[in-house]
């Protein structure tokens, strides 16, 4: 509780006298900058809240607004795919492009996993560069706000002071945050998680969780009723705990495997303010580990 209530606070930004125009492609880089910029920012995302950032379309209104921004972060590794690449062919801000100094790829030096070694057509959408869902978890987003700071730096040299301080703040706060959880779920590891998509793989991953089955047959595609069928036949209690999924997705189906093998269905806060509690990045890592905790503890020795 006190983890959460020193979170709450930490969310808190109030730009005042914002100055760098900073556009983002999704609220949870939107939360990282906002951690690094502080009030010395006036920071929009692309997306909302409960939009899945793999399938947006580029419109007129996001041009804009690229258009009169300072500085431009995207996710990278293949995230906005779809649409970034056109969003960034129609500005005429040349300075957030690619290569330019207002532009801010997140994903640069970030370890990715699940990389494929080959990539074959009847993969689905898969990632050809590794899950692009690293902002979920507070250790690899810690190199998202370097590279945040970076960009700020370039665009707002000034300021470089404070932003180095709010990066080492956000990196002391995250470890914190990231060791209580650890720890907590020690006595869980390679408890096993079903999951839809693959998206809250990083932070399962740092929990010590055991990903054991996937709803999505291949990323991006929808399960078959006999996909659907042998999820149910080939898992119990004991190697699938619960089943976790994104809000996007169809929910029937996630009730149908969680009845079946007889488990919790946990729908999570799949980015910054998708859910009450999520209001930042570090109070979304936090509400997500503690509801999972709570699931998975409930069901402790059955
Ligand atoms: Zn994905």
């Amino acid at each position: 509780m006190f983890l959460l209530l020193v979170a709450l606070q930490v969310c808190m930004v109030v730009p005042s006298w914002a100055r760098v125009r900073v556009t983002t492609t999704t609220t949870d880089l939107a939360s990282l900058v906002e951690m690094i910029g502080g009030d010395r920012v006036d920071v929009t995302s692309l997306s909302r809240p409960l939009q899945d950032a793999h399938y947006l379309d580029a419109t007129p209104g996001m041009i804009m607004r690229i258009s009169r921004s300072d500085l431009f972060v995207e996710n990278g590794l293949e995230l906005e795919l779809g649409w970034v690449p056109e969003v960034l062919r129609e500005t005429r801000n040349r300075k957030v492009r690619r290569g330019g100094e207002g532009h801010v790829d997140a994903s640069r030096g970030i370890q990715a996993i699940q990389i494929p070694e080959v990539i074959t057509r009847d993969m689905g959408d898969v990632h050809p560069s590794g899950n692009p869902h690293y902002t979920l978890e507070p250790v690899r987003s810690q190199q998202a706000a370097r590279n945040i700071t970076d960009g700020l730096i370039r665009v707002d040299g000034g300021n470089r002071e404070l932003y180095l301080a709010n990066l080492q703040a956000y990196i002391e706060r995250s470890d914190a945050l990231v060791q209580e959880w650890v720890e907590r779920f020690a006595p869980y590891e390679e408890v096993g998680v079903l999951i839809y998509h693959k998206h809250f793989d990083y932070m399962l991953e740092k929990l010590g969780l055991d990903i054991v089955d996937a709803i999505e047959p291949l990323p991006g595609l929808a399960p078959s009723a006999g996909h659907v069928a042998r999820l149910i036949s080939s898992h119990t209690p004991q190697t699938a705990r619960l089943v976790v999924m994104e809000p996007w997705h169809d929910q029937r189906v996630g009730r149908q495997v969680a009845d079946g093998i007889g488990v919790p269905l946990l729908v999570l806060c799949p980015t910054v303010g998708s859910c009450a509690g999520a209001e930042c990045i570090l109070t979304l890592f936090e509400t997500n580990a503690r509801r999972i905790y709570q699931a998975i503890s409930a069901t402790d020795g059955e």
